[in-house]
């Protein structure tokens, strides 16, 4: 039984999603920054943790990521 990489637990068949070469809990593939829910295959990814692109990953990692769409309502 593969364990999900978010919480370590056991993921039985019917509640998995597979990304990133692993198998997570639906609800545990979510990204690290803003713990929105991801849908598999169309997220991205840092160190092994789902981002979402749009503002996680951009903002983040992206090319030139700081100041790249500053002006979004997004605060930290
Ligand atoms: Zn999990
Ligand atoms: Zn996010």
């Amino acid at each position: 039984m593969p364990k999900c990489p978010n919480c370590n637990k056991e993921v039985y068949f019917a509640e998995r999603v597979s990304s990133l070469g692993k198998d997570w809990h639906r609800p545990c593939l979510r990204c690290e920054k803003c713990k929105k829910t991801l849908s598999a295959g169309s997220h991205a990814e840092h160190a092994g943790k789902p981002y979402c692109h749009n503002p996680c990953y951009s903002a983040l990692f992206g090319p030139g990521g700081f100041g790249r769409g500053g002006a979004e309502s997004h605060k930290y």
